[in-house]
């Protein structure tokens, strides 16, 4: 089994889950640093810092190593 940690949904197949991955309300965020997503309350405790749950990235900061996933996509749609 592979659980999305950004909703728990659990799926068969990694591949499932990373097609998941892409269309999860609850994975709007993207770290540059490790590549990974998550949810927005997970990187954030009062809406103004934000860091990379993952204990062992040092990703930090809105639109610097952190970014929403929305963003990202306009970004390469229009290049
Ligand atoms: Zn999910
Ligand atoms: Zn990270």
């Amino acid at each position: 089994m592979y659980t999305c940690r950004n909703c728990k949904r659990t799926f068969r197949t990694e591949l499932a889950l990373s097609l998941h991955r892409d269309t999860c309300a609850e994975g709007q965020l993207f770290c540059q640093a490790c590549g990974d997503r998550f949810a927005e309350r997970r990187a954030t405790r009062d809406g103004w810092h934000y860091a990379c749950p993952n204990d062992d990235c040092e990703g930090e900061g809105l639109t610097e190593d952190i970014l929403r996933v929305d963003d990202v996509r306009i970004t390469t749609r229009t290049q």
